[in-house]
């Protein structure tokens, strides 16, 4: 499993691993080479089972402690304790439980991880329509409920399609314009764009919370799956675990 970029947070008692993949050392052929993480792009189920499996070992988590997602670009968040046979339909899970491999998914969207110093973490995947719906408004909202302090977070985002390549439509780029006034851009070539990763930045701003954004764009670096680049492509991910010790 290849790795784009991986951290540590540390507090005084508390350790939390994250983690993006990239799309080399893999199983997978074709369209989906090498390390597709998606089971629902059309990819050989046992060649994702594999990737996974190296996801886990990657962040030094068991196979069956990685949590997923359906992703469905909605804001339904859940609380999980353990992993599910079935992913639970979402786009933002958090736990407080120790050990557990948060995934989001993503080719192009912004796959998000935040924890927090009272020992949640969250994973979090927002492409426009996540923006548009505040699936990122709705995690903190839930981590709030748990009692973390807001501006205490601390979150990481991951590579995602730059607003230079990500040309849209006038009517997306108003709905995004209405709740993430930075999100608005355009293409290298001038045309109407969107930069969500910006938009997420600034949700996270409005909580206080200061986002790193690492650095890259999915539809230009080759490393990368990009769904507005190839159509039929895999997914890398971002993977956040609250370690025990
Ligand atoms: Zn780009």
């Amino acid at each position: 499993m290849g790795v784009h970029t991986r951290g540590r947070w540390v507090w005084d008692d508390l350790q939390v691993d994250w983690a993006f993949s990239d799309r080399t050392h893999g199983e997978s052929s074709g369209a989906y080479a090498q390390a597709n993480l998606g089971l629902h792009v059309g990819d050989d189920p046992a060649c994702v089972g594999a990737n996974r499996a190296a996801l886990a070992a990657m962040v030094e988590v068991g196979e069956d402690r990685l949590v997923t997602m359906k992703q469905v670009h909605g804001c339904q968040v859940v609380n999980v304790e353990q992993a599910f046979r079935a992913p639970p339909t979402a786009d933002a899970v958090w736990t407080g439980e120790t050990e557990l491999g948060l995934v989001t998914q993503v080719a192009d969207c912004v796959p998000i991880l935040l924890a927090a110093p009272t020992g949640q973490v969250a994973a979090i995947h927002a492409g426009w329509r996540g923006v548009v719906v505040g699936v990122v408004d709705e995690a903190m909202r839930a981590l709030a409920q748990d009692g973390v302090t807001p501006d205490q977070v601390r979150a990481v985002i991951g590579p995602s399609i730059c607003a230079g390549c990500y040309e849209v439509g006038a009517d997306v780029a108003e709905q995004m314009a209405e709740v993430a006034d930075a999100s608005t851009a355009r293409t290298r070539l001038g045309s109407i764009s969107v930069d969500v990763s910006a938009g997420v930045v600034q949700q996270l701003s409005r909580w206080n919370v200061q986002a790193r954004v690492v650095s890259g764009c999915t539809f230009e670096d080759p490393t990368l799956f990009s769904y507005r680049r190839d159509g039929v492509t895999g997914r890398q991910a971002g993977v956040i675990v609250r370690r025990s010790r």
